[in-house]
C-alpha cells in the first residue's frame, strides 16, 4: 500500500496508515471488519487497538492514545504521536487489575503439608487467579430482590423463584465441603454492581447469578418461548441476547443506581476485553458443565443453550462467572416447574452437580500442569 499522507505537511495532525506501522516493527497486521477492531503482531509486543476508541492495549494492558483510530479511504489512520508507542519500547503500559500470577520462579513448589490443621488466615497475597486454582468458594447471587421483583409470571416473581433455588443449591455445595456465598438471602434489594464487589470481597471462585427469563410478548409467543440458557459476559451477536441483557440491566436504571446503563459502550468491552480474556476459558468450562447436566432436565435447552451478552452484573466480577437463566417465567410449563419445592429442587441439584464437575475438571488441569 502506498502512502504519501505521511510526508505532507497538514493542517490536519500527522498521522499513519496503521499497515505500513505494521511492516515498520516488522509485525503482522490483522483486521477485524466485524467489531472493528486490528491487532499489530509485533515480535515482542501484541497491539490492540478498535477504531473509534481512544486506547489501545499492549499485551492486554490499556494505553491511552492521543486520538482513536480512524477508517477512512480504505485506510486505517492512528496519530503519529500514537504510532510512536507502538515502535518505541519506552512506554509505561498500565497493567490490568490482574495481572496473572508469574510462575515462580525462586521455589518450584511448596512442598507437600500432611494432613495438618487449616490455617485459614492471613491470606499471602494471591499467588493464583480465580479459574486457576483450586475451587473452593461459590458465589451464588439470586437476582432481583426487595423492589425489584424481576419479571413476573402468572403465579410467582422471578425474585423469589431464584431466592428459592439459591437457597437449596447453597445446602447442596455446603454438603460437598464448598465455601458457599449468598449475595442475598432474604427478600432485599441489592444493586447490580454491589453483588460483583460482594463476590470479589468473599474472593470467590466462581460466580453464578440466576434468573429467570421472560418475553414480553402475545400468549402464543408466551407459550413457544421457553428454556433456560446460560450466559456469559462477551459481546453480544444476537438481537435476543442484547434484549435479555437490556432486561436484566434495566433494574439499574430503574431504581436510580449510579452510573446507570443498561447496555456496555464499544469503549467499555474494549477496556474489558483483557480482563474477559482471562476468565473466559473456566466460565465456559464451567457452561459446558452445566449444559451437560440440563440435558435430561423437565424444562428445554433455548438455542444452543449459551449465550453472551453485557450483563451488568457479571462486569465487575474478578472469577469465572456464569448468568443462569433457569427458565422462562413467561412460559406456564416453565413456570408451574419453578415454582414447585420439586423443580427447585431438582434444578439446584443439577447446578451443584455441574459446580462439582467443573471443580474436578480445574483441579485435573492442574494436575496436567504439576501444579498440585
Ligand atoms: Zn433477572
Amino acid at each position: 500500500m502506498l502512502l504519501f499522507a505521511c510526508s505532507l505537511t497538514l493542517a490536519a495532525p500527522a498521522r499513519v496508515d496503521v499497515e505500513s506501522l505494521a511492516r515498520d516493527t516488522k509485525g503482522a497486521f490483522h483486521w477485524y471488519p466485524v467489531q472493528k477492531t486490528f491487532t499489530i503482531v509485533a515480535p515482542q509486543d501484541t497491539f490492540k487497538f478498535a477504531v473509534g476508541i481512544p486506547y489501545m492495549t499492549r499485551n492486554g494492558s490499556s494505553i491511552e492514545l492521543s486520538q482513536a483510530p480512524q477508517l477512512e479511504n480504505g485506510h486505517i489512520w492512528i496519530a503519529e504521536d500514537d504510532a510512536k508507542k507502538v515502535t518505541s519500547k519506552a512506554v509505561v503500559a498500565t497493567p490490568v487489575e490482574t495481572a496473572p500470577a508469574k510462575p515462580a520462579e525462586a521455589k518450584p513448589a511448596e512442598p507437600a503439608k500432611p494432613a495438618a490443621p487449616v490455617v485459614v488466615k492471613p491470606k499471602p497475597p494471591k499467588q493464583e487467579i480465580a479459574g486457576s486454582r483450586e475451587v473452593r468458594t461459590i458465589v451464588i447471587d439470586p437476582g432481583h430482590g426487595g423492589k425489584d421483583p424481576g419479571a413476573q409470571g402468572k403465579k410467582a416473581n422471578e425474585k423469589d423463584i431464584v431466592l428459592a433455588v439459591a437457597k437449596l443449591l447453597r445446602k447442596n455445595l455446603a454438603d460437598e465441603g464448598f465455601n458457599v456465598k449468598l449475595t442475598r438471602s432474604k427478600d432485599v434489594f441489592i444493586e447490580l454492581g454491589q453483588r460483583a464487589n460482594l463476590a470479589n470481597q468473599w474472593d470467590g471462585d466462581l460466580f453464578i447469578s440466576l434468573h429467570c427469563n421472560a418475553i414480553d410478548a402475545s400468549e402464543e409467543r408466551k407459550r413457544i418461548i421457553q428454556g433456560y440458557q446460560f450466559y456469559v459476559l462477551r459481546a453480544p451477536e444476537s438481537e435476543e441476547d442484547k434484549a435479555i441483557a437490556r432486561r436484566e440491566n434495566a433494574v439499574a436504571t430503574l431504581y436510580g443506581e449510579k452510573n446507570a446503563k443498561d447496555e456496555l459502550s464499544p469503549l467499555e468491552w474494549f477496556k474489558l476485553e483483557a480482563r474477559l480474556e482471562q476468565y473466559k476459558q473456566t466460565s465456559y468450562l464451567f457452561t459446558e458443565k452445566l449444559l451437560d447436566s440440563f440435558e435430561d432436565g423437565k424444562i428445554k435447552r433455548m438455542g444452543t443453550g449459551v449465550g453472551g451478552a453485557g450483563f451488568m452484573v457479571l462486569v465487575g466480577a474478578m472469577m469465572p462467572a456464569v448468568l443462569i437463566e433457569l427458565g422462562f417465567i413467561s412460559n406456564e410449563e416453565d413456570e408451574n416447574y419453578m415454582i414447585t419445592r420439586t423443580g427447585q429442587q431438582d434444578l439446584a441439584d443439577r447446578i451443584a452437580e455441574a459446580v462439582s464437575k467443573y471443580k474436578d475438571a480445574v483441579h485435573s488441569y492442574r494436575e496436567t500442569l504439576g501444579r498440585n
